[in-house]
C-alpha cells in the first residue's frame, strides 16, 4: 500500500477508482505511468519560474539529440504535432502568414496522404491537418494505394505528404514509406510522418522524412505531451506557430521538463529493452487464461511490427456465457475496473497488453477473468468477490 500525503488530492479522494491498465498506452487511460524521477522532474519545473522559450528550446535540443534530428519541438501530444507540423509547412516564419492561420491565404496547403492512413486515433487525422491550414487530400483507396496514387495527387497547391505510421492504418496494400519519401524527393513536396506511438525514436526521421511526429505518452512513457523533430529551418517554422494556431496548444513547464526526464530514461532503458522476456511473460499469462471455461488463448506479436508481445483470448460465447464485448465490458464494470485491449471485439478477441500492466495487476486480471467464468484456478481461496479483491 502507497502512503499518501492526506492533503494531496488522489483519484480516490474524488470518488474515482485507479484503473487496471491490460489495454496498452491508451490516451483514453491516462497515457502512461510516470517514473518516481518523471514526476520529481514535472514538480521541480512547477516550484520555480523560468524563460519558457528557453526551456522549450533546451527540450527540443534533449529531444533532437534521442532522435537523431537537428532540432525538435515540443508539443502537447501527438495531434497537435501534426496541426503544427502542418501549419509550419503552410506558414512558414512569416508571422503574418502564421497569424492568419487556419486560413492559408491563397498559400499551397494541400496534404496528400494515402486513404488508408485517413484514420481515427481518438480524433480524425483529417481534422488535425485542417486544424494547422491544411486541405486533406486522400489519394487511392482504402485497401489499395500506391506511389502513382500520390504522384497523381500532387499538384501546385500541395504543401506536403503525411504517412501515418500505425497500427490504427491499414496495413495491407498501401505505399511504403520509403515509396512516400522517394515521392516527396521527386517532386519536392517536404513528407510528414505521424509515427505518435512508435518505439524506436531514431528509425523514422532515418527514413528521409523531413518532419518525424512522436506522442511523449505512448512508448517514451512521459507525461500527456509530444514533439515533432528535423532540420533546423523547419522546427524553425514549427515553434514559430505558438504564436499562431499553437497558442490554445502550449506545453507548460512541468510538461516540458516531464517528457525531457522521461525521453532520457527512455533512451537509457531502451537499450536494455527485452522483448524476449515480454513474450515468456505473455505465454505464461496464455497457458494461465486458455483453461478458462469460453477462452483460448495464444501469444501475438503487435500488427504494426513493434516488438510488442500480448496475450489474445479468443471468447466462445456459447462456453464462456456471453461475447468478448461482454466480457471486456463487466471487467471494465468491477473494482478496480480492468480494461482490456478490445480493438477486435467484433471479432470475438480481445488482448492482454502487458506494457502498463504490474504483476499484481496481471495477477488480479487472471483472478477476475476466472471469477467471472465461473472457474477456480490455483490460490484464489481468498478472492470470493473482486471488490475485495487488491
Ligand atoms: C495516439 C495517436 C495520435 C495522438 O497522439 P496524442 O499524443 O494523444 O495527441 C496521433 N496519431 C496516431 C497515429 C496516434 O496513434
Amino acid at each position: 500500500m502507497r502512503t499518501r500525503d492526506p492533503d494531496v488530492l488522489t483519484y480516490e479522494s474524488l470518488g474515482l477508482r485507479a484503473a487496471v491498465n491490460a489495454n496498452g498506452k491508451m490516451t483514453a487511460l491516462g497515457g502512461s505511468r510516470l517514473s518516481a524521477t518523471t514526476i520529481a522532474a514535472m514538480g521541480a519545473a512547477g516550484r520555480d519560474h523560468v524563460v519558457m522559450d528557453d526551456l522549450m528550446t533546451a527540450v527540443g535540443r534533449e529531444l533532437a539529440a534521442a532522435a537523431g534530428t537537428e532540432d525538435a519541438c515540443p508539443t502537447t501530444g501527438a495531434a497537435s504535432g501534426v496541426a503544427l507540423a502542418v501549419a509550419a509547412l503552410v506558414a512558414g516564419t512569416d508571422p503574418a502568414r502564421v497569424e492568419r492561420l487556419p486560413d492559408p491565404g491563397g498559400r499551397p496547403c494541400e496534404v496528400v496522404l494515402p486513404k488508408g492512413h485517413a484514420v481515427n486515433f481518438g480524433a480524425p487525422v483529417a481534422q488535425m491537418i485542417a486544424l494547422g491550414g491544411g486541405t486533406p487530400v486522400e489519394a487511392g483507396a482504402a485497401n489499395k494505394v500506391r506511389a502513382a496514387h500520390l504522384e497523381g495527387a500532387i499538384g501546385a497547391r500541395t504543401a506536403a505528404l503525411l504517412y501515418v505510421q500505425s497500427h490504427h492504418a491499414v496495413q495491407k496494400g498501401m505505399v511504403s514509406l520509403a515509396e512516400t519519401v522517394a515521392v516527396g524527393r521527386a517532386h519536392g513536396v517536404p513528407v510528414i510522418v505521424d509515427a505518435a506511438a512508435e518505439e524506436d525514436l531514431r528509425k523514422w526521421p532515418a527514413t528521409g522524412a523531413d518532419l518525424v511526429i512522436y506522442s511523449g505518452g505512448k512508448a517514451i512513457g512521459g507525461p500527456t505531451s509530444g514533439f515533432v523533430c528535423g532540420p533546423a529551418p523547419l522546427i524553425a517554422a514549427v515553434r514559430a506557430q505558438y504564436a499562431g494556431i499553437g497558442r490554445p496548444m502550449k506545453v507548460g513547464k512541468e510538461t516540458l521538463l516531464g517528457l525531457a526526464q522521461a525521453v532520457r530514461e527512455y533512451g537509457a532503458g531502451a537499450a536494455a529493452s527485452d522483448g524476449d522476456g515480454a513474450r515468456a511473460r505473455m505465454e505464461r499469462l496464455a497457458a494461465r487464461l486458455g483453461t478458462l471455461p469460453g477462452l483460448s488463448a495464444r501469444v501475438v506479436r503487435d500488427e504494426a511490427g513493434r516488438e510488442i508481445f500480448r496475450t489474445e483470448l479468443a471468447v466462445d460465447p456459447a462456453r464462456a456465457g456471453r461475447d468478448a464485448a461482454g466480457l471486456a465490458a463487466e471487467l471494465a464494470a468491477g473494482t478496480p475496473p480492468v480494461f482490456l485491449r478490445d480493438h477486435y471485439a467484433t471479432t470475438g478477441r480481445l488482448a492482454v497488453d502487458p506494457r502498463a500492466l504490474s504483476a499484481e495487476e496481471e495477477d488480479h486480471l487472471a483472478r477476475r477473468l476466472a471469477e467471472l467464468l465461473g472457474a477456480r484456478t490455483s490460490g484464489d481461496d481468498d478472492t470470493t468477490n473482486g471488490r475485495n479483491s487488491e
